[in-house]
Parts: C-alpha cells; sequence; structure tokens
C-alpha cells in the first residue's frame, strides 16, 4: 500500500514551495491509440490518422529525468492505455520503483463489457491484483452520463456501465478504490434538456446544470464510485490562432463546446453542486479552483492564479515524444523531456488558456502558498478582502486532509467526512 504524504506539510514540499516551485507533474502520453468512438475527442478510433506509442526504453528514460527533477506525479495517459497494458503495468512498477510518489493512470473501461459472460470476475479479479503489485496510486474510470445508454452511445463501449459496477467491489477487494471522472459535456445528466436555438436564459441553464450534476453525482454513488472528478469542458478554439493542441483530446464537437457566459454557468452549478455531494463521496474537484475559473469566465481573469504549465508541470506526447508546457501549447515543443532542465524554466510566465484541470485546479490551490512566499502582504490582504475565495480555500484544505489527500488506494473514511452533511445543510438553508 502506497504511503500518503500530505501534499502541504511533507518536508520536501515545504522546501520545493519556499524555492517558488510546486512538486512536478509529468503527464505521459503512451499511446494515441484508441478503441472508443467519443465526440469530444479526435482521437476516437474512426479519425483516420497513423497511430503511435512510446517506446519503454524513451518511458523509462523519462520517469529517470522525472525522478532527478523531484517530481511527484506521474500520469500515464492515452488514448486507452489498457489497450497497452503490460507496458503500463511495467511502466507503472518503474515509476515506483524510481520514486515517484504519485502514479496514476485511466480507463475508458472497454475492458469491463461483456460482464455477464462466464470468467469476468476472475478477469478483472486478475486485472486488479497486476494494478495492486505496482505503485499504482489513482485509477480513474471515465463517465460522461448519468444515463448508461447516453455513456455507452457517446463512447460506442455498449453494456460497459453494468460491467464497471461489477468491477467496483473487484477493484476494493484488491485495495484500490477507482475515480470516477467525469469530462463534463451537455449530456452529462443525460439528453440535453435546453432546446438548441433558444435565447439563452442564465438562470435556466444554470438550473439545467445543477440538475445534471446531482444526478450525476448520485449516479456515480450509487454505482459504488467512492470517488469522484471532473475535467471542465475543453475545446480549443482553432480560429483563435493561441492554441494548437498537442494531441487529440479535443474537439469542436458541440456536446462540450460551451459559450464564455454558458461557462460561468457551467461552474457556478459545479461550485454550488459540489458541498451537497462531500459526504457522500470524495470529490476532488476543489471549490477554490472552480471559483476562480468561474470569475475568470466573468472576465475577472486576474483573479485566477497562473496555470503551472511549461513551469512545473509538463506534457509528453505519443506521436514525437516530445515534452510540451501542456496538451495545448503545441506550438512549444521542449525537445525531449530528459534534456530538459525544469529549474531553467521562466518560473515568471503566466498562462491561463484553457481550463485543463490537471494544470489548472492544483496551480489554483497551490498557486495561494507561493503568493504568500513572494508577497505575505499583498497575499494576505486579497484573502481578507475575499471573503468567499478565503471560506472556499480554507474548506478545501479541510477537506482534501479528511478525504485523505484522495489516495485511491484507501477507502474513503465517511466518519472523516461527515462534518461536510452539517456545512451543506448550512450551505443550503
Ligand atoms: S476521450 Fe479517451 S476513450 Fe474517448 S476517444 Fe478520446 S482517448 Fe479514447
Ligand atoms: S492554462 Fe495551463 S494547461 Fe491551459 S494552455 Fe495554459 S499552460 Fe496549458
Amino acid at each position: 500500500m502506497t504511503k500518503t504524504k500530505d501534499p502541504v506539510l511533507d518536508p520536501g514540499h515545504l522546501k520545493t514551495l519556499l524555492k517558488g516551485r510546486v512538486p512536478g507533474q509529468l503527464i505521459i502520453q503512451m499511446t494515441d491509440l484508441c478503441n472508443a468512438r467519443c465526440p469530444q475527442c479526435s482521437m476516437r478510433v474512426t479519425e483516420p490518422f497513423a497511430r503511435s506509442r512510446l517506446s519503454l526504453d524513451d518511458m523509462k528514460r523519462m520517469i529517470d529525468a522525472a525522478a532527478k527533477n523531484g517530481v511527484e506525479a506521474v500520469s500515464f495517459t492515452g488514448g486507452e492505455t489498457f489497450l497497452l497494458q503490460d507496458d503500463l503495468l511495467e511502466m507503472l512498477r518503474y515509476a515506483s520503483v524510481a520514486g515517484i510518489p504519485f502514479t496514476r493512470t485511466g480507463t475508458n473501461g472497454f475492458l469491463f463489457r461483456d460482464s455477464d459472460r462466464p470468467g469476468f470476475e476472475s478477469r478483472v479479479g486478475r486485472l486488479a491484483e497486476e494494478l495492486a503489485k505496482t505503485g499504482l496510486r489513482n485509477l480513474w474510470i471515465s463517465m460522461d452520463s448519468a444515463d448508461p445508454a447516453v455513456h455507452e452511445s457517446m463512447r460506442g463501449l455498449p453494456g460497459v456501465v453494468r460491467g464497471i459496477e461489477k468491477a467496483l467491489p473487484i477493484f476494493h477487494q484488491n485495495g484500490i478504490w477507482p475515480s470516477a471522472n467525469l469530462g463534463i459535456n451537455r449530456n452529462t445528466g443525460g439528453a440535453p434538456e435546453t432546446p438548441a436555438g433558444e435565447r439563452f436564459d442564465p438562470d435556466a441553464f444554470y438550473a439545467d446544470c445543477r440538475r445534471a450534476f446531482r444526478k450525476f453525482y448520485a449516479f456515480v454513488i450509487e454505482m459504488g464510485f467512492t470517488m469522484v472528478n471532473a475535467c471542465y469542458p475543453m475545446s480549443v478554439d482553432d480560429a483563435s490562432g493561441e492554441l494548437s493542441a498537442v494531441y487529440g483530446a479535443t474537439s469542436v464537437s458541440d456536446v462540450i463546446r460551451y459559450s464564455g457566459a454558458e461557462h460561468v454557468q457551467v461552474f457556478r452549478a459545479l461550485l454550488d453542486t459540489i458541498p451537497e455531494y462531500r459526504a457522500k463521496i470524495r470529490i476532488f474537484s476543489p471549490r477554490t479552483s472552480v471559483l476562480a475559473l468561474m470569475r475568470q469566465y466573468s472576465g475577472e481573469s486576474t483573479q485566477c492564479r497562473p496555470c503551472r504549465g511549461g513551469i512545473d508541470f509538463f506534457f509528453v506526447d505519443a506521436a514525437a515524444g516530445n515534452a510540451y508546457p501542456c496538451g495545448y501549447r503545441g506550438g512549444e515543443s521542449f525537445g525531449k523531456y530528459w534534456d530538459l532542465d525544469p529549474k531553467k524554466t521562466d518560473a515568471r510566465a503566466v498562462c491561463r488558456r484553457c481550463d485543463w484541470e490537471c494544470f489548472r485546479d492544483p496551480s489554483e490551490l497551490l498557486g495561494n502558498l507561493l503568493a504568500f512566499r513572494e508577497n505575505p502582504v499583498r497575499a494576505a490582504g486579497r484573502l481578507l478582502r475575499d471573503k468567499e475565495y478565503r471560506a472556499a480555500l480554507a474548506d478545501d484544505i479541510k477537506y482534501y486532509g479528511a478525504c485523505g489527500y484522495f489516495d485511491g488506494r484507501k477507502p474513503p473514511d465517511y466518519e472523516a467526512m461527515k462534518p461536510w452533511e452539517k456545512k451543506n445543510e448550512k450551505h443550503f438553508t
């Protein structure tokens, strides 16, 4: 079982923060191979492009360099990483032995199809056992909708929801508590409830989003998940010319495309829904970050802490095996990750151009500590003036502690999360 590091009080982290940096994160896209049909993603199986995969030797070199750089979190992403299951297991083991404390990966759940066929339980049991032997800390399973038929049709994976339900207790028995990974989209709560073409009514849109998030959280709890995260709606606007996605996890599909005014209401609804479920499921999404992003879309962009992408966080793509500031700044290759010296990257750089939660959420939370290091008077003044942000931050810090910092190798401690039942009553009465 992995040991939980306190992301703030760990002495190594404190030393990093005192140097004006945050604990590093490296996302390795092992492959862009995929077998799903998600409309929100250009890596879907129907897209005709030559697929790539990173070699084991290259990934080992990246991991060794990451360990040397003091990187704390390495994520293996795709495509669908479990199409290369042997490579994935080997890399998870390798990263753990190299001393990376937080290793993560995820799946679209294709392995959990055909759950009524004989041998399903033993097949999933063997997989869970193998994963449990690695240092894996978090496994996420993608979920797009509270309506199984909608989710399965979006993914092109019939029967997968029932299979995930059957697989979850098997994972729990083997010491792995997977998280549901919601990619926020217009089908989150089922079929879209606002007819297209109608005049935008922010309150009605907010109410729709609230219903959708409530339905989604209730659904994943009922499925047996004990942890959940939300990926904020991502679509790169090619016309803006500002961003060019390194990899294909973007799409112009209307299912994930929201206007600025809609984004405000999506974030507002998420901000208000999270407290209702915090006692029932470990919700990773920090309200501090959701609030900051809501404000950014309301035109208060400087209220958000700048992203650490390209400073402390990096992304390596499967096609060229190069490092980038993130998955969305494709014009800024750093070359090979092992040649990159993160100490020499420009720590003053400021980017707030997308809502990639992998980078924006930790940047927002840890950015507050960096702000205190840079200018304690200004940082304290801002917190004193901004009651809503201050309350969200204080609550997130307490909640993260109660959730054991989202250790996916431990069950939830509902007793520790119980105070959020009361907080919720207070919040809504
Ligand atoms: S979102 Fe994930 S599962 Fe869906 S097509 Fe893209 S890589 Fe595949
Ligand atoms: S905000 Fe972060 S993840 Fe988004 S484009 Fe900028 S560096 Fe990349």
